[in-house]
């Protein structure tokens, strides 16, 4: 009984640490290992995800998990964050591992929140 109370309490604590969003991305990110799916979507946003290949002050190429590369573009409404941080499109570089909500606009994808961890 005490053994659990106490995991309780740190995953509470944990999870008060991390914004909403990023916490909702990090489960769904561990949901992705177990269940495999290309139709990703959640908040009417898709998902992408991968490596950074090529960024501009309009665009990103993101070269995601499964082998494609895809361009999701920016506009005044997109936010960027940088490992919890707010920072600027200009912040984020080739080589970033990123998580991009985007609406999508015909066949275009534009950027909500571009989230971004440094490459390791
Ligand atoms: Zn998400």
């Amino acid at each position: 009984m005490n053994v659990q109370r106490t995991n309780i309490i740190s995953v509470t604590s944990v999870i008060k640490g991390v914004i909403a969003a990023a916490a909702l991305c990090l489960l769904f990110l561990s949901a992705i290992s177990v269940v495999p799916t290309t139709a990703i979507a959640h908040g009417g946003l898709e998902h992408v995800m991968g490596v950074v290949q090529k960024i501009s002050p309009t665009s990103v190429m993101v070269s995601t998990t499964d082998g494609k590369t895809t361009e999701v573009l920016f506009d005044q409404k997109t936010t960027y964050a940088k490992s919890g941080h707010p920072v600027q499109g200009s912040d984020i570089k080739v080589g970033d591992r990123v998580v991009i909500h985007a609406a999508k606009s015909g066949d275009k994808l534009i950027a909500r929140t571009v989230e971004a961890r440094t490459a390791k």
